[in-house]
């Protein structure tokens, strides 16, 4: 067997069974993870997701776990048996040929991300390293560690792609120099934001020289410009009269453009180092990361210091960031050496000319703008490497992406860091797990098993929604999960979202489980004939939905494959959108501010490709513009940013550590009710086209419980709380009292417990509760038990004092009821 088929004879045995020895790991998995480990590295096992899956989970066990394994499983099917022995013989004989994989990977198929995500899934390539599966343990893993370094360094010389193109570019460089040199400059004028007119020189006054005319220290802290709306290199001459801007860091296009310029100085630094492919480097919403292709290594974490240092080599030579337009001729000819550049400039670049940007030898591919030079660059940072495909294609080439970090200010590191530690305090993975709220299972990926405190949060979500609905008009239905593929034909998933469904056939004909609500709701609007005295209609539903994201995309609740939503759509006529849309505003308003949250606004308008009539696009951009100026705060607007078949509001919400999620969608649709053929008999007796409004404020439940959880850092509010209350009794003897009373609020409607270990003393068992974040403690004795009372404290140690049980339960019931975010303080 090669050593190809025996990968994808595993990978597609792990497809069916989470472990080699079916549904337990085995010392059979261990044996085999042993052979894989020794064999393969993580770049060229990321094109196997099985594989990568099975090992990543393998390797997480510590060795006297693995230890603790059944020699081999005992209720596989023999015919699994079979492929098991069948790996194992190969193993032992070793007639595989251990080399490398990589040339399979273009011939695997899988399905590829989701397009429109900014930054492209990856698999985390096992930085820890393995556990020690050595029989005896005899090594601890952690010393291994210390022992080990980086294998890197600067290559010397360095990679003659490096000097080919400096060559080329001594050449052009000139010639464009001379170009501009010999531009007749004339006298122009540059307006500042402030109204403020400054005369200077086309094709020689640069943005830099009006910074400069106005203070060192605007000149010092512009990141970057903008002429007449676009960014431009502070260093690039002004060619007409125009408006001028000029950004700092705290602007987040700004942050943008100095991270960006840093994925420049972590590529020159990666050629300088690994010698391989640049692919692409962008900012993301927190730094920035370049991908690199390296056919027969791969990037360790090891590596790091290595890069940071040359980085910070870089950043004090000031390399300054030189901008050159080239024909697309010159850059075939400059970047012949790679692959993938080539493939941009013959896929991507539809222009004559385009631009490439120097720093030190390093010459790339880049629209830009980029910071003036690399010594603005004060921090840095690498954060940590990955594998993923070239354009995020499962077929494509595998790549070694590394993610870096970096501010003009090192203050900003040490803040940054900081809010690191913080938000790996909150993160929701580690908080589902210590207050037992939820928890994730090889056998079920991406769907979470939420546990009885989870569900509390869950319900109490989704109940709070329910409740809104009776005040606000909206229906609730319920409407199946499965359906044929003739739905989603019409609606149009099957041919742009088909490989995100989980389909299967079904006497001959093809199903697939729904992602998402619209379509069934189509067919509830169509059941019979509507009237325009029924719009608008307001139809919600909480179904389960499935997406069938890869394994190796799944993060905790942020990326699932099951969730509901507080999906809900509304009919309704033209002239209705404005009051609909404030109606769903103000709807937002209220949950956001029961949880706590302050939100942004943005209108994203007619993009250049759109469905439909122009003038019914103009009037309900109009509307929904009205409606946002109605509502009274702040929005701004994303000029064609809508999808294809309607105008949106993106509504983005801060988190208590100020980041930022996206939760609720307000999305307008003209073209689903086209594609089933919606009617509702109007006014006038004629069959009108309804509008369709797609709504959502909590999104995936799902989701908003990771960003609540990791919000209140596990410190719920009283009405989503699962540790509501907590009785203490005082002594062994108050235990019955103490129990009868958590009963009480519990058939009220309260998660209570009791705590009767009779080994803590009180005041140990006080400390536990207001640990575990029990926003009440009712402690219990003698004089309680005589008064049937209790005496209530909370987890912030505040003392209420003596209340009877009743008087308790009547002021929980109105904490719960208006949902308080102090209700410690209320009580
Ligand atoms: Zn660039
Ligand atoms: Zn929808």
């Amino acid at each position: 067997m090669s050593e190809v088929d025996l990968c994808c004879l595993l990978d597609t045995y792990l497809a069916t069974y989470s472990y080699c020895g079916g549904y337990e790991p085995t010392q059979e998995d261990i044996k085999i993870l042993k052979f894989i480990l020794s064999a393969y590295n993580s770049s060229e096992m990321s094109t196997f997701l099985h594989l990568s899956r099975w090992t990543r989970h393998m390797t997480s066990f510590p060795a006297e776990v693995c230890r603790a394994f059944p020699p081999h499983a005992l209720n596989v099917p023999t015919t699994n048996r079979d492929i098991v022995n069948k790996i194992l013989t190969s193993i032992s004989t070793a007639n595989i040929n251990c080399t490398s994989v990589k040339s399979y990977s273009n011939a695997v198929k899988q399905s590829s991300f989701q397009k429109n995500e900014r930054e492209k899934p990856t698999y985390t390539v096992i930085n820890n390293p393995p556990v020690d599966l050595s029989e005896k343990g005899k090594k601890a893993p952690k010393k291994k560690v210390e022992k080990e370094k980086s294998t890197v360094s600067e290559l010397k010389p360095w990679p003659s792609y490096i000097q080919d193109r400096l060559v080329l570019w001594d050449k052009l460089k000139a010639e464009y120099d001379a170009r501009i040199a010999s531009k007749t400059p004339e006298d122009i004028t540059i307006t500042l934001p402030d109204g403020k007119d400054i005369p200077a020189e086309s094709w020689r006054t640069t943005p830099y020289d009006i910074a400069r005319g106005i203070s060192k220290g605007l000149a010092e802290n512009s990141v970057i410009s903008k002429v007449d709306g676009v960014l431009w290199d502070l260093d690039r001459p002004l060619e007409k009269s125009c408006k001028l801007q000029l950004l700092k860091f705290d602007d987040e296009e700004a942050q943008q453009v100095f991270w960006h310029s840093t994925a420049h100085i972590l590529g020159e630094a990666m050629e300088r180092v690994y010698g391989g492919c640049l692919c692409y480097g962008p900012p993301i919403d927190s730094g920035f990361y370049y991908d690199m292709f390296l056919p027969n290594s791969q990037v360790s974490n090891l590596d790091f210091p290595v890069l940071e240092g040359l980085m910070k080599t870089i950043v004090k030579e000031k390399q300054p960031f030189e901008r050159l337009e080239m024909t697309k001729e010159d850059l075939l000819e400059m970047f012949k050496y790679n692959e993938f550049k080539v493939r941009i400039l013959k896929e991507k670049v539809n222009t004559p000319t385009t631009t490439v940007y120097r720093c030190g030898p390093l010459i790339d591919l880049c629209r830009g703008p980029h910071v003036r030079d690399t010594g603005k660059i004060k921090a840095l940072k690498v954060t940590k490497n990955s594998a993923t495909y070239w354009e995020g294609k499962a077929d494509a080439e595998s790549l070694q992406r590394v993610y870096g970090i970096s501010f003009p200010d090192p203050k900003q590191m040490k803040e940054w860091e900081k809010f690191q530690e913080e938000a790996a305090k909150r993160d929701h993975r580690k908080l589902g797990r210590e207050q037992e709220l939820f928890f994730f299972h090889e056998l079920s990926p991406g769907s979470c098993f939420f546990q009885p405190k989870g569900a509390h949060i869950y319900n109490s979500l989704v109940e709070f929604i329910r409740e809104e609905y009776r005040k606000r008009g909206f229906q609730e239905v319920v409407s199946p999960n499965v359906y044929n593929s003739k739905l989603w034909k019409t609606s149009g998933h099957w041919a742009h979202y088909a490989e995100n469904m989980f389909s299967f056939e079904v006497e001959k004909e093809q199903f697939a489980l729904k992602p998402m609500n619209c379509p069934g709701h189509c067919l509830i609007f169509d059941h019979r004939p509507r009237s325009w005295k029924e719009l608008p209609w307001r139809v919600a539903d909480f179904g389960v939905l499935h997406r069938n994201e890869l394994s190796g995309a799944l993060t905790g609740l942020t990326r699932v494959r099951r969730f509901q939503q507080d999906d809900a759509h509304i009919f309704c006529m033209p002239d209705q959108i404005k009051s609909e849309i404030s109606a769903c505003l103000d709807f937002m308003r209220h949950v956001y501010g029961i949880f706590g949250f302050t939100f942004q606004l943005k209108l994203s308008t007619r993009p250049e490709k759109y469905l439909g009539e122009l003038e019914v696009w103009n009037n309900a951009e109009k509307a929904l513009a009205d409606s946002l100026n109605e509502f009274g705060q702040p929005w701004s607007e994303n000029p064609g940013d809508g999808a294809f078949y309607g105008p949106k509001i993106d509504i983005t919400i801060m988190d208590a550590l100020r980041r930022s999620h996206q939760c609720a969608t307000i999305q307008l649709d003209f073209q689903l009710p086209v594609r089933f053929d919606l009617n509702y008999i109007g006014v006038d007796g004629e069959k009108k086209r309804p509008v369709m409004i797609h709504r959502a404020i909590l999104g995936s439940v799902e989701r908003m419980i990771a960003v609540l959880t990791e919000s209140y850092a596990g410190k719920w509010p009283f009405w989503l709380s699962p540790r509501q209350a907590m009785i203490i009794p005082v002594a062994g003897p108050f235990n019955e009292y103490a129990t009868k009373v958590k009963q009480q609020l519990f058939e009220a409607g309260f998660m209570s417990d009791v705590d009767t270990d009779d080994s803590d003393t009180m005041n140990k068992k006080i400390r536990n509760a207001q640990l575990a974040q029990y926003n009440f403690i009712m402690v219990v004795g003698e004089k309680e038990l005589n008064g049937n009372t209790v005496n209530v404290r909370t987890r912030d140690n505040q003392v209420h004092g003596e209340f009877s049980v009743d008087d308790v339960i009547l002021k929980f019931k109105k904490l719960a009821k208006t949902r308080t975010l102090k209700s410690e303080d209320e009580f």
